[in-house]
């Protein structure tokens, strides 16, 4: 499948870039300490409700990653999957009694849009699961080959028994959140109560797909791994990514699930850095489907809100705090950047070299982007009261590479 189109990135020129700090998951904070060609895995949408601005703030964190590691002279290479298939979505398409490739389509259509308004750079591969069954399916073989794939009444489980030494939760907890994120541990003839589904045998009524293991269609974790394999896994050297992404409900078991089964079945790690983007909430409840108190980035732009002023309010706050969605922080934002283009309109502005040094200084430290966008508003405020230098192209293309902000 396309992405959505790409913007120009233009380089920032003569500054340096620090090596980009950031909080992993695991390790707490690290220095990215990756080659020239940097591989970069998003886990996507499944395309039932998108897109929300939890997961619009989510693909921003990555979009800052992004940039910056192409700015600072490195090949990115970024993939990101559409999950067009799952539970969920049979449920939606069952709910309005509708076809569920049409729902699938339509908001995968409605994703690509939302992204490409708010500036988030494409990935290189976007890839959708019903593209890759074969591709998932010889992962699943490899699986199979090493002696980790066992079945119970036409389902395929990975068994994960002997990779559960870094598990992130005690095994109750995990056990616990596993069946609350789509896990059956209960099922018997289960080798381990957190040993995930593969390959899952049709049902009646359901979409399937012809497999090595039956008429069926493939499970959440391993669809990730097999398409990131496929992409990213370039010179089969360690690791496949350097980061794997997502927002933080992913951390377990998803990406726990993607690096064991990665082990098992290539025997290598997965990903160098697992980094996570924090939930934004709404009247202080995270926003999510279940709760129904989603809101759409599409309706607040066909309500004729500026997609700057959306990403303006994201980058208020850090990607890594959970936070919440307001009115009151939208107006401000939308004030805020009013501010910004009335100096970028003029002429005569206040010297820039600082100001943008700051800004590249702010996000190589774990993306704060919230002294960011003060720095910027500061600077544009002089700038309002004391002009004298013409530097407004200048600052104007800076904080469009640097924060996607097109002001
Ligand atoms: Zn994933």
């Amino acid at each position: 499948m396309n992405s959505w189109p790409r913007n120009n990135l233009p380089l920032v020129a003569g500054y340096e870039f620090p090596t980009l700090k950031i909080i992993d998951s695991n390790l707490g904070l690290v220095t990215l300490n990756t080659p020239s060609d940097f591989r970069i895995y998003v886990c996507g949408i499944t395309p039932y409700d998108a897109t929300h601005l939890g997961h619009a703030a989510t693909y921003l964190a990555f979009d800052l990653i992004n940039r910056y590691q192409s700015l600072s002279g490195r090949s990115v290479n970024f993939v990101e999957n559409v999950t067009d298939i799952d539970d969920p979505l049979l449920e939606r398409a069952k709910r309005d009694n509708s076809n569920w490739q049409n729902i699938a389509d339509t908001q995968t259509q409605l994703f690509k849009a939302d992204m490409s308004a708010l500036r988030i750079l494409p990935p290189n591969d976007l890839v959708k699961v019903t593209e890759s069954i074969a591709i998932i399916n010889d992962f699943i073989k490899k699986l199979d080959s090493r002696g980790y794939l066992y079945e119970i009444s036409g389902d395929y489980y990975f068994s994960v028994g002997d990779f559960l030494s870094g598990l992130p939760v005690s095994t109750s907890d995990a056990v616990k959140i596993f069946a609350e994120r789509g896990g059956d541990p209960y099922r018997q003839g289960k080798k381990h109560q957190l040993d995930p589904l593969v390959w899952s045998a049709n049902a009646e009524g359901e979409p399937g797909w012809e497999s090595s293991f039956g008429f069926g269609r493939p499970g959440w974790h391993v669809e990730c791994t097999a398409i990131a394999c496929k992409y990213l896994d370039k010179d089969s050297n360690d690791p496949i990514v350097h980061v794997q992404g997502g927002g933080s409900d992913l951390i377990f078991p998803h990406h726990f699930m993607s690096a064991q089964i990665v082990k098992a079945a290539y025997g290598r790690d997965f990903s160098q850095y697992f980094v996570h983007a924090a939930m934004i909430g709404l009247d202080g409840e995270k926003m999510s489907k279940s709760k129904g108190n989603l809101v759409f980035v599409s309706k607040l732009i066909s309500a004729g809100i500026d997609p700057m002023a959306i990403r303006w309010a994201l980058l208020q706050g850090h990607y890594q705090k959970d936070r919440e969605w307001s009115e009151n922080l939208l107006s401000e934002s939308e004030i805020q950047i009013a501010t910004v283009r009335r100096a970028l309109a003029q002429s005569e502005v206040t010297e820039s070299k600082e100001l943008i040094a700051g800004i590249i200084a702010d996000l190589s430290k774990n993306l704060d982007t919230p002294s960011a966008l003060k720095r910027l508003l500061s600077w544009s405020e002089q700038s309002i009261n004391a002009g004298s230098i013409n530097q407004s192209g200048l600052v104007s293309r800076s904080i469009d590479s640097l924060l996607g902000l097109a002001l």
